[in-house]
């Protein structure tokens, strides 16, 4: 096997159906992995797959919803029989709330935990027995700059991609053992579904990010390809618990 070769590997992606998750799925599928998209949105779900094996990859779906433990095991168990293992997990759904914190309900700040930051250690301790009987794995979580810096708007947001840094962490300390290397991405400011509704909701966001983003753009969930392919490849494989920015040079900025 080469450094970036995933031919043999199985990947599931949490919310891969769209966005940054999608943009980490075609990098995966073009390294050679087969690839199992989870959302909860079957139209998009099966829009993805459809656009995946067009580009020639072994690529399935599977209903999630992320803050159900049950189907976070259903996935991961799904896309281990699908195709005999599963080597790597993505763990990448992802929601917010944009309010004040002395407007959010008890109900808000349960959904945007439960769905960032919860998910993940469902999906995660369900993988583990697969990855283990593969002889090792690759986890990936997705952070954000507000796993570092904090918004007045976004409470739990930032409560909850702070926290999936120090679970990948605590993850990669743990599993380090069964050859399971755990690490997070930082993504800058994206253009997605997520971004599109911030740029309506907040006033001015757009121009702040153009502002302070050294590399003068948004980025593409098609700059995911590389990051996801890295990590989730034997180029890595001495790297865990380790965070990486993908934000053209937000967080270096002063
Ligand atoms: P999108 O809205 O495009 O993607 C969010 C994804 O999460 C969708 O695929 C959605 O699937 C899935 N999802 C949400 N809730 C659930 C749920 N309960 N169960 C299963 N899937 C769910 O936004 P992004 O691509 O921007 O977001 C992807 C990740 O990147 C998130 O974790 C986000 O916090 C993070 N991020 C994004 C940044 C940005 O600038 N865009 C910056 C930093 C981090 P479905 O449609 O089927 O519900």
């Amino acid at each position: 096997m080469t450094l970036f070769d995933l031919k043999t590997r199985v990947a599931l992606i949490t919310g891969g159906n769209g966005g940054i998750g999608f943009g980490m799925a075609k990098g995966l599928a073009a390294a050679g992995a087969s690839v199992v998209i989870a959302g909860r949105n079957r139209t998009k779900n099966e829009r993805a797959i459809s656009e995946l094996r067009s580009l020639g990859a072994q690529a399935e779906h599977v209903d999630l919803d992320v803050v159900a433990e049950g189907s976070c095991h259903r996935a991961v168990h799904y896309a281990a029989e699908r195709f005999g293992r599963l080597d790597i997990l993505v763990n990448n759904a992802g929601t917010t709330v944009r309010k004040q914190p002395e407007d959010l309900t008890a109900q808000e700040w349960r959904l945007v935990m439960e769905t960032n930051l919860t998910s993940a250690f469902f999906c995660s301790q369900a993988a583990y027995p697969h990855m283990v009987r593969a002889g090792g794995g690759k986890i990936i979580n997705t952070g954000s700059m507000m796993s570092v810096f904090a918004s007045s708007y976004a409470a739990p947001y930032a409560a909850s991609k702070g926290a999936i840094v120090q679970l990948a962490k605590s993850l990669a300390v743990a599993w380090a053992k069964d050859n399971i290397q755990v690490n997070a991405i930082l993504p800058g400011w994206i253009d997605t579904e997520l971004t599109r509704k911030a740029r309506e909701q907040v006033h001015g966001l757009n121009e702040r990010v153009l502002a302070r983003t050294p590399a003068q753009r948004w980025g593409a969930p098609d700059d995911f390809a590389g990051v996801a392919i890295f990590l989730a490849s034997p180029a890595s494989n001495f790297i865990t618990g380790a965070t990486i920015a993908v934000d053209g040079g937000y967080s270096a900025q002063a």
